[in-house]
């Protein structure tokens, strides 16, 4: 994750596309559209515009329950899912993969214009996360494998992996392909099915999705997917008593109820992946432009709506006065606008609420008194754009060096010495990310392994690959995604045990 696309030329990216039509608006159940049982659609907007983009079919409970016998039917023995070869589960996965990148250029718009993505963004980093995850979990479809057991007595032991079952998937609007990729991807890998809800802001590229689902052959009812709300459709999800395991990201206060809600109904398995308030530890020794650059593109990306967002900035003090200026200096130099524009670094935020939270959380900082060094106000007229913004003399009290904001503003506070910083950030109920920048390997180790966080860089930021494990440390989440330990979290491990019979001799 960079931000390559605040660079002015990049020929491999075409234009977006001109006048986009959005073809699928359903509910999709049993590779099938259907209309919402309750009759209710809702709009889906452009947050550049703040206009109306279309109307998609509102699922709720009912379609929640549609759709969960739709998988628990494809899921039975001896269905066509079940009884498919893993190797085939893996074919199937590539051929998604190679759709998608057929499509790019459609999904590309798609995602820009409906979740305020530049499209140069979207087109290079979202989609090609989404292809690679695909293709990485296909890889593993035949090689999810237990293992034999040395157990006590005269017995042959071994493991199976077999598939946990109906999988409920409530995915956010910040990365609405490149999420849902995350969570079908490995649910299909190990054989499950899958009711999946994207986010009522962003339901567009899972939609297309659902006609790749079926164009590439993955069988009726392995994929449902049910646009709707959070309060409703998501709550069904995370209440039902048909579905054997929940995977969310999203708010933390969210991920609470979906647990509560597990607690309630079946005790289905829970994975949760919450956000946080990431450290990024900067010493004087650092490769100073290097670090400027990946805690610039570390915050402002997507326009700081990033869960990994390093948005604790901690720069050791003899390098501090220099390090906010050139910040400052950083932040100024972005280009806001249409999210289609060629050259646009940054589009709007995703809706009202998200806008006036982020517009409190600044004011909040400089009642508290920080230092508003640029920014801290509406951009344009039009569309939920807000200026970049730094912010210096922060401290560890305030409100932004705790809450996490979901926007583009940046909080440099100031440091002295290891033991201090390495305290100071692990200040927090979250543990997503950290970073920390110096040319002392001694330091990078100290540090890198006081960090309570899911994933550490070590002079360098936001390097997300589908090989790698994602996940949090205390608030930010519970399991991880992706890589071989993500697999694991689509696994039920079955113990079989075998009698050897005893010769008389
Ligand atoms: P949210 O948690 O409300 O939404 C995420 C998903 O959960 C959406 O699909 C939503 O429909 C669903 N949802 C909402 N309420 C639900 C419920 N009661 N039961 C089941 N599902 C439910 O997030 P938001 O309100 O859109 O954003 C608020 C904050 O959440 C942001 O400011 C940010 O701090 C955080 N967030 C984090 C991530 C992340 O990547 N970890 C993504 C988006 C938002
Ligand atoms: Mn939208």
């Amino acid at each position: 994750m960079s931000d390559q696309n605040c660079a002015p030329a990049f020929p491999a990216v075409p234009e977006p596309l001109k006048n986009l039509k959005i073809q699928y608006t359903k509910i999709f159940i049993n590779n099938e559209w259907h209309n919402s049982c309750s009759g209710k659609k809702f709009p889906v907007y452009n947050p550049a515009t703040e206009e109306l983009i279309c109307e998609v079919e509102e699922g709720d409970k009912e379609d929640v329950d549609k759709a969960v016998k739709a998988a628990r039917a494809a899921f039975q023995l001896g269905s066509p899912w079940r009884t498919m070869d893993a190797s085939k589960r893996g074919v199937l996965l590539n051929k998604l993969a190679d759709a998608i990148e057929r499509d790019r250029l459609i999904i590309g718009t798609m995602e820009s214009i409906d979740a305020g993505k530049p499209f140069v963004a979207a087109y290079l980093f979202d989609i090609d996360g989404a292809i690679k995850s695909l293709r990485y979990c296909a890889g593993w479809a035949d090689k999810n494998q237990g293992r034999t057991t040395p157990i006590d007595g005269n017995f042959f032991s071994f493991t199976r992996h077999e598939p946990v079952g109906v999988c409920g998937q409530i995915i956010p609007w910040n990365f609405p392909l490149l999420m849902m990729a995350w969570k079908i991807a490995p649910a299909i890998a190990c054989g499950n099915t899958i009711v999946i809800k994207p986010s009522e802001e962003t339901p567009l590229s899972a939609l297309y999705m659902g006609a790749l689902i079926k164009e590439v052959g993955i069988p009726p009812g392995v994929v449902n997917i049910v646009p709707g709300y959070g309060s409703t459709a998501g709550a069904a999800i995370a209440h039902h008593m048909d579905i054997d395991k929940v995977a969310f990201t999203g708010s933390t206060k969210v991920g609470k109820l979906i647990k509560e809600a597990a607690g309630k109904s079946n005790l289905k398995r829970v994975t949760l992946e919450l956000g946080g308030k990431s450290p990024v530890i900067i010493f004087a020794d650092a490769d100073f432009e290097n670090a400027l650059e990946y805690a610039h593109n570390g915050l402002f990306y997507h326009q700081g709506q990033c869960c990994i967002a390093g948005s604790r900035i901690f720069v050791e003090e003899p390098i501090y006065e220099a390090f906010v200026r050139r910040s400052i200096e950083k932040a100024k130099k972005r280009v806001l606008g249409d999210p289609l524009t060629p050259g646009i670094c940054q589009g709007p935020q995703i809706n009202k609420t998200q806008f006036n939270n982020i517009l409190s959380l600044i004011e909040s900082g400089k009642k508290e008194g920080a230092k508003l060094e640029c920014g801290g106000a509406r951009w344009g007229d039009k569309g939920f754009y807000i200026q970049p913004t730094v912010f210096s003399n922060v401290t560890d009290e305030m409100r932004i060096a705790k809450e996490e904001i979901f926007g583009p503003v940046q909080q440099i506070m100031k440091f002295k010495t290891i033991d201090e910083v390495i305290k100071r950030a692990n200040n927090t109920t979250y543990g997503l990310a950290a970073g920390v920048f110096t040319q002392d390997i001694d330091k990078a180790l100290t540090v890198a392994s006081a960090f309570q966080a899911g994933t550490v860089w070590v002079n360098c930021y936001s390097s997300l690959s589908p090989q790698a494990p994602f996940g949090g440390f205390k608030m930010s989440g519970n399991g991880r995604e992706m890589g071989e330990y993500g697999l694991n979290q689509y696994t039920e491990v079955k113990t079989v045990v075998i009698k050897i019979p005893q010769k008389n001799s």
